[in-house]
Formats: C-alpha cells, sequence, structure tokens
C-alpha cells in the first residue's frame, strides 16, 4: 500500500513536471530563438527556416511570432 501510493506520488509528480514549462514572458522572450531548417541545404536564410525553437524550453514559434529570432511579446 505504502509502497503503491509512493509509486503513483512520483507518476503524478512526473506529468505536473511535463506540464509547468516556463511561461513565454518568463523565458522564450528573452532568449534568443534557433531556426529550425527544412535541410542543410536552406540554411542561409532565416526566411527559409521552418519555425524557431527555444533552447529553454522548447517551444516552437512560427515567423508570425518570431523577429530578428526573437518572440514578438506582444
Ligand atoms: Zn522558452
Amino acid at each position: 500500500m505504502g509502497f503503491l501510493s509512493k509509486l503513483f506520488g512520483q507518476a503524478d509528480q512526473g506529468y505536473s513536471l511535463v506540464d509547468e514549462r516556463p511561461d513565454i514572458l518568463q523565458c522564450c522572450v528573452n532568449e534568443t530563438l534557433m531556426p529550425r531548417w527544412r535541410g542543410p541545404e536552406v540554411m542561409e536564410d532565416d526566411q527559409n527556416a521552418l519555425g524557431f525553437v527555444c533552447q529553454k524550453c522548447g517551444r516552437e514559434f512560427g515567423h508570425d511570432r518570431v523577429h530578428d529570432r526573437r518572440v514578438i511579446a506582444s
């Protein structure tokens, strides 16, 4: 009994950790985003990037949310 509740408690903790990513305003707006490329041959122009990824939390943003590899905050 004690062992099982301990086990489930740990599982719940794991799930809540996944959901508790930092807020975009606390995280991504302060980071320089990494462009995600279709392939190595198109890595010159940011306009060709598929999206822009925050290295801290892994969120991806589209071109409409990004300017100069930074999240547009508002
Ligand atoms: Zn982030």
